[in-house]
């Protein structure tokens, strides 16, 4: 067994996960998460004031037809008020009239409202339609950009991948697997040297004595740090 080939093994591990690490945490992938949000959002808004007009649009329809109706039921009843005598029955007439005239109203009323609100909606509609070119042209660069971003990594994880693979080769296989399995287990180093009498894992000094004996033990599964467990290379 041969430690000492391990520690380069780690260091290649070890930037592994830094730039996986790297990789997650990319600026550019914060800026085209919030570029496709308000991309997202804006065709939302698109969508949603459309739906809305198309509700208005069918409502004043109704109205339209309700008011016409009522415009039959007026004449009707205009009519119908220049031959009738009687008090009672032109008073009667004569109340329809006003209800009809009441119903009218309120009908305006609320068409109108939703004429306002269609200018309204119209008015926005205008504003996503010249603002939405930009917006997708400003989620496309800052997805592009975290692809570029991306790309460059991948191609750095790559060669240390490769790296470690030749790495991992000079090594013998008992050690790679004495590796591995103390790694799968370890949060901090796997394989580490002794400097100025401390564990380079866990930084506890060593007495002279705990040196000596690991010294017997170099290069065996016994070659261990008392306080972290990991390998030491000595
Ligand atoms: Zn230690």
């Amino acid at each position: 067994m041969n430690f000492r080939a391990l520690l380069q093994v780690q260091a290649t591990d070890h930037r592994i996960v830094q730039l996986e690490y790297r990789k997650q945490q990319l600026p550019e992938r914060a800026a085209a998460d919030v570029a496709k949000k308000a991309l997202d959002f804006a065709r939302a808004q698109v969508k949603k004031n459309e739906k809305r007009q198309g509700v208005i649009t069918s409502e004043i329809n109704r109205l339209e037809l309700r008011g016409k109706e009522l415009d039959t039921k007026k004449t009707k009843y205009e009519t119908q008020l220049k031959s009738v005598i009687a008090m009672r029955e032109v008073e009667a007439l004569q109340h329809e009239i006003a209800g009809v005239n009441a119903e009218h109203s309120s009908l305006d009323d609320a068409e109108l409202l939703l004429l306002d609100e269609n200018e309204t909606l119209d008015t926005a509609l205008a504003a996503s339609h010249d603002g939405m070119p930009h917006v997708e042209s400003a989620a496309n660069t800052a997805i592009a950009a975290l692809g570029t971003a991306i790309a460059v990594l991948d191609a750095d994880i790559a060669a240390a991948h490769a790296e470690r693979s030749s790495l991992a080769a000079l090594a013998d296989a008992d050690s790679m697997a004495l590796y591995e399995s103390v790694r799968a287990r370890m949060s901090s180093a796997a394989v580490a040297e002794i400097t100025k009498g401390s564990c380079g894992g866990c930084h506890t000094s060593m007495s002279p004595k705990e040196q000596a004996e690991l010294k017997k033990v170099a290069d065996t599964p016994d070659a261990v740090c008392p306080y972290c467990g990991c390998l030491l290379a000595v």
